[in-house]
């Protein structure tokens, strides 16, 4: 039997990047007592992990609108002023428009911040205990909270199991979620993970443009990206294809460092030597409705209902994002217990939430299929998106807004890729192409003979553009 002090009106499950927004959010609807919530985390320590380094601007001001700015200070946060991309050497400056700042930092002391401000809010209860089972009502099959193990204090064994009881369970264990089968049921996608990011921390590097995210091109491999995450340290995640080569550190040495900028190459050399590697998978997840359909009582937010591509940074951006959408909506709700009345606010917040959520789900994805090239169609589409940011104006300032989260419209991101597939097409026929000529790269333009062959080649390459393009918007606007 569960002890009374183990009810609650709501249990959320992981307290990370979701799991605290959420805890804070629902303590401050305005309420006639506030909501009892309880936070489970399965280890409070900070965590020390290669994900959600970089905050896009889009989620700063989502955790503005949270009351939860202050998070971002006194962690040695590093300002983030946009990009810089690199194809074969050469940079392309992207910066966020009208002085817009994201933040990068190290994701343990971020996540500590968090912690902290969720623990401080009214009616949170923070318990360091591993879940282990949802508990279903035997009749009707209703989550009715959690079954979880708490950590048997300053040793690292585990207690004996408790049950925690709640009006409406709610899990955020992220992206190895334990309950997302459990709780969707049938309904949705399964997870597809492309690639690995590999990540080292490089000590005093220098960055082509300082305060800027770097995205390396890397032929032969999906692309390597490089951001300040503190004074002295900087944050490489190497893209590698599924499956992972046996030995990833020769790898790294021999075919991708050689393709970063001088600079850079003996901080990477020298964390090779001495850091471990540490490796992520990275994985799409489209965000399936749950309410109606799913597991009564409970449902999914975070990495465990919906993932993207890491190369753009979202993440976090859309679980704060969601949080706020979700703050709104569950203010008119007066019984947590009331399953049609959460039902309701799911199907509302599923189609709100997709103004901004596909925008970067969909844009993460494409541009990982564009940036991570491994065909010769794609590579074209590659080199004309290259090509595009170059033209600088609408064509930086465009897709930078879209990716930071400033911009939200599926529309506009739809506008500005095939814009970037027709230019490719275009200088296909008009620029100067790469070739290898005796083994040494030179730039040829294609002569007269050669165009019924690219006139070939310009309908598959659209076709790639089509087929990298649609089915992601297919899967977010499908509607069962
Ligand atoms: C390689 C990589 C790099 C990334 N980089 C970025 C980036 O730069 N910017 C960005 O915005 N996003 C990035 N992301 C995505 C971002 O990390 C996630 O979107 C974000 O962390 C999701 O938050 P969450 O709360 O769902 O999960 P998490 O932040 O992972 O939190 C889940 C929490 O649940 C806890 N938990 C799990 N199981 C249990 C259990 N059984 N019982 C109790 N507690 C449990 C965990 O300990 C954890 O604290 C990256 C992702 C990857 C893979």
């Amino acid at each position: 039997m569960s002890s009374p002090t183990n009810h609650y009106d709501v249990i959320i499950v992981g307290a990370g990047v979701a799991g605290c927004a959420l805890a804070q959010a629902l303590s401050s609807l305005k309420r006639p007592s506030p909501l009892r919530i309880c936070l489970l985390e399965r280890s409070l320590a900070e965590p020390d992990r290669i994900v959600g380094e970089l905050l896009q601007p889009g989620g700063v001001e989502a955790l503005r609108r949270l009351g939860m700015t202050a998070c971002l200070e006194g962690i040695d946060a590093v300002p983030v002023r946009g990009y810089c991309v690199m194809l074969d050497g050469k940079p392309v400056h992207i910066p966020y428009p009208d002085g817009y700042e994201g933040r990068s930092f190290h994701h343990g002391r971020f996540i500590q911040s968090l912690r902290k401000k969720a623990r401080a809010a009214p009616g949170v209860d923070t318990v360091e205990a591993t879940v282990s089972e949802l508990v279903e009502c035997p009749t009707t099959g209703r989550v009715l909270g959690v079954r979880a193990t708490r950590k048997v204090e300053g040793t690292e064994q585990a207690g004996e199991k408790e049950t925690f009881l709640a009006d409406l369970t709610i899990v955020a264990d992220g992206c190895f979620s334990n309950f997302r089968n459990a709780v969707l049921g049938g309904v949705g996608m399964k997870p597809v993970t492309k690639s690995h990011f590999v990540g080292i921390v490089l000590e005093d590097a220098e960055l082509p443009i300082p305060k800027h995210g770097t995205v390396v091109l890397v032929r032969g491999h999906g692309p390597a990206l490089l951001y300040q995450i503190a004074g002295h340290d900087t944050r490489m995640l190497v893209d590698l294809k599924t499956p992972l080569p046996s030995d990833i550190k020769q790898v790294i040495l021999d075919e991708i460092t050689p393709q970063l900028p001088t600079a850079l190459q003996v901080p990477v050399q020298n964390a090779l030597a001495n850091d471990r590697l540490r490796r992520m998978p990275n994985t799409f997840l489209p965000p399936a409705e749950q309410g109606q359909h799913t597991k009564e009582g409970v449902f999914l937010i975070g990495d465990s209902w919906n993932m993207r591509h890491p190369l753009t940074g979202g993440g976090m951006t859309v679980a704060f994002n969601d949080v706020v959408v979700l703050q709104d909506l569950l203010r008119d709700v007066n019984d947590f217990g009331d399953w049609r009345q959460i039902s309701h606010v799911l199907h509302r917040w599923h189609w709100r939430r997709k103004q901004f959520a596909s925008t970067i789900n969909i844009l993460s994805v494409a541009l990982y299929d564009l940036f991570g090239a491994d065909d010769e169609s794609l590579e074209v589409l590659r080199m004309g998106c290259f090509k595009y940011f170059e033209l600088g104006g609408e064509c930086i300032r465009g897709p930078v807004s879209l990716l930071a989260g400033i911009e939200q419209s599926t529309m506009m991101l739809a506008r500005h890729f095939f814009a970037v597939a027709l230019y490719a097409i275009w200088a296909m026929f008009a620029h100067p192409r790469r070739v290898i000529v005796d083994e040494k790269p030179v730039y040829l333009k294609p002569s007269i003979e050669e165009y019924p062959f690219l006139l070939f080649k310009c309908i598959r390459v659209f076709w790639t553009a089509c087929v990298v393009f649609l089915p992601l918007v297919w899967t977010e606007i499908r509607w069962w």
